[in-house]
C-alpha cells in the first residue's frame, strides 16, 4: 500500500487476505535496520515486523522472533552482524553505573535477544548478533556464546561509551 516516513520511523504498509498470509509474508521479509516497521493489514487484524519481532500491531505483543537468515558471504561491520546483516543494538551502560571505574553487567541471552544486542570477538573482531552466536553447553549446565568464525568464547557485549 505504501511507505510512510515519519520523523522517528519508517513504515512499509501492505494488505493481506488473512493472518496466515501476513505471517508468511513477514517471515520472508527481514527488517535489518532499527526504526523500520513492516505492517500487514488483514481483515483478521494487523501484524507487524521490526528489527527483533513479528508482533501484533494492536498491542505490540510479540508473536515470534523475526527469522534471520545467513548471508552468503559474511561481511565485517562495526554496526551490523557479520552473519545475518542485521543491525546490532549497542548496549547502553546504565547512567547510575557509568561512574563506577569497573563494571560488570550480566544479561541473560533472552534479554539480549529481546533488545537485539550482539557480541564482538576479541580475536577476529567480528561483530555478531546474539541470534547468530553459536551456543555450546558449558560445564555448569549453562550455555556460552562462541564466535562462528574462530570458535573462541564471546564475552563482551557491544557497548556505547558515555551514555
Ligand atoms: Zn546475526
Ligand atoms: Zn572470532
Amino acid at each position: 500500500m505504501g511507505t510512510e516516513h515519519r520523523p522517528s520511523a519508517t513504515y512499509h504498509v501492505y494488505r493481506g487476505p488473512d493472518r496466515a498470509h501476513a505471517l508468511e509474508f513477514l517471515r520472508g521479509t527481514p527488517v535489518m535496520e532499527p526504526h523500520v516497521y513492516v505492517i500487514v493489514e488483514t481483515p483478521q487484524g494487523n501484524l507487524g515486523r521490526d528489527l527483533i519481532y513479528v508482533f501484533e500491531e494492536s498491542d505490540g505483543r510479540p508473536v515470534e522472533f523475526g527469522a534471520r537468515t545467513r548471508l552468503e558471504n559474511p561481511a565485517s561491520s562495526d554496526t551490523h552482524c557479520a552473519w545475518c546483516g542485521f543491525y546490532v543494538v549497542p548496549f547502553a551502560v546504565p547512567r547510575e553505573a557509568a561512574a563506577a571505574s569497573t563494571l560488570s553487567v550480566y544479561l541473560t541471552m533472552d534479554e539480549a535477544r529481546e533488545k537485539g544486542h550482539g557480541l564482538r570477538c576479541h580475536h577476529c573482531a567480528l561483530l555478531q548478533c546474539v541470534f547468530c552466536a553459536d551456543f555450546a553447553a558449558s560445564g555448569d549446565g549453562g550455555t556460552e556464546p562462541h564466535c562462528r568464525a574462530c570458535g573462541r568464547m564471546l564475552k563482551e557485549l557491544v557497548k556505547v561509551r558515555g551514555s
